[in-house]
């Protein structure tokens, strides 16, 4: 007889002066990524990787963590971390987990990953060809990778998983820089990922610059996947500027032939368009920005609110990747002006000029 595959453990009491109130504030910011059944002092959260149960007791928030694999316990284990931490940051509390997923191993959803192949896509984007083992669970679950980038010339060292769940970072000079990227195309069976780097201009920059000067047989950390990607619709818009058209091109290759996808892609100039595949019926604008830096024209969002929306009662899915005051402006007319429900849309910041890496495009709300 199979063996039933046995679900991956873990369980913490974590001493708080406020259980109940850090636990109704993790069940309500979990609403939106899974289903929260709150009963008293007691909850349970479950999300696509895994669930987590909690009861809050006198001084103490008792946790458990469950997943089906070690990859998905490791992420329940350190969203609750990050958003307990978070929400009680004024006792920062220790958060010291018991079970499986061992203090000190690597971390399940890390790989090291070595540069196979560079091909130039337009003037300013080129595509990385990296190769690694055992990618399967990065062709599922999330089109996003954080990519962990040697500093220049230096051995880099990886992060472990952490007793509280988080990645143990290594010290200083040894810790990546840290960009999130879009798994363009995924090969499990070649154990091959493409990335396409935009080639932006900017102080600093380590993506853009591993992205310029990546060689055969560099190395860099993966870890992932996650975020979001389009629901089930019949009718599709699809918004970004250059950072985003790694993810749109892969959305578009996934539609069915049945579905509709307006799609508005903002670029530098014509050199910049790239072919676009998809068995769905297209209606593609790209926006050129000409002498207009990044970062810094409407024409994202003015041609969002131009886009003509199906009278009938199609299902229809929002999705838009952008820099930030664009992702404000057009997540402002999708909610209030097109009254799309969290449901029908997901509109991200790429990107935040005037600012490195992923802290400062994170919405303060
Ligand atoms: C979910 C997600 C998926 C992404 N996928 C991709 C992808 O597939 N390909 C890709 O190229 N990018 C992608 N991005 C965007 C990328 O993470 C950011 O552009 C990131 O800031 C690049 O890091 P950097 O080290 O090059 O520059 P940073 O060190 O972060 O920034 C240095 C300076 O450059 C500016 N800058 C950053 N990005 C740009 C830009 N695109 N144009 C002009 N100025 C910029 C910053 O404002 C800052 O002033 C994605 C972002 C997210 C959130």
């Amino acid at each position: 007889m199979a063996e039933m595959p046995r679900n991956f453990l873990a369980s913490a009491e974590i001493l708080l002066s406020c259980p109940q109130d850090v636990m109704k504030r993790l069940c309500a910011h979990f609403v939106e990524f899974g289903t929260v059944a709150v009963d008293g002092a007691c909850s349970r959260i479950d999300t696509a990787f895994g669930s987590a149960s909690m009861e809050a007791c006198q001084g103490c928030l008792k946790v458990r963590a469950e997943g089906r694999d070690e990859s998905s316990l490791a992420y329940v284990k350190l969203s609750i971390a990050e958003h307990l931490l978070n929400f009680a940051s004024a006792e920062n509390p220790s958060i010291v987990w018991q079970g499986d997923g061992a203090v000190g191993q690597p971390l399940p959803y890390f790989r090291e990953m070595r540069v196979v192949r560079t091909a130039s896509v337009t003037p300013h984007m080129r595509r990385v060809t990296l190769a690694g083992n055992n990618l399967e669970r990065f062709a599922t679950g999330g089109l996003h990778i954080r990519l962990l980038l040697p500093r220049d010339g230096i051995t880099p060292a990886w992060p472990v998983t952490g007793a509280d769940g988080r990645p143990a970072w290594p010290e200083a000079e040894q810790r990546p820089d840290v960009r999130i990227y879009t798994l363009r195309r995924v090969d499990v069976e070649k154990g091959e990922v493409d990335i396409d780097f935009v080639l932006h201009e900017g102080e600093g920059m380590p993506g853009a610059r591993f992205g310029c000067n990546a060689d055969i047989g560099d190395i860099v950390g993966m870890t992932g996947p996650g975020g979001g990607s389009v629901a089930p619709a019949d009718w599709y818009l699809l918004a970004g500027d250059e950072t985003a058209l790694p993810a749109i091109g892969r959305i578009l290759e996934e539609l069915p032939g049945d579905a509709q996808a307006v799609v508005r892609i903002e670029v530098a100039d014509g050199a910049e368009e790239q072919p676009l595949a998809s068995r769905a019926g297209l209606d593609v604008q790209w926006l050129h920005r000409n002498d207009i830096a990044p970062g810094k024209s409407t024409l994202l969002e003015d041609a969002v609110r131009k886009v003509r929306w199906p009278e009938d009662d199609r299902r229809v899915f929002a999705w838009a990747g952008c820099e930030y005051k664009s992702f404000r402006a057009i997540r402002s007319h999708l909610r209030q002006d097109r009254k799309l429900t969290r449901e029908q849309h997901l509109v991200v910041a790429y990107w935040r000029c005037g600012f490195e890496g992923d802290t400062a495009r994170r919405e303060e709300s």
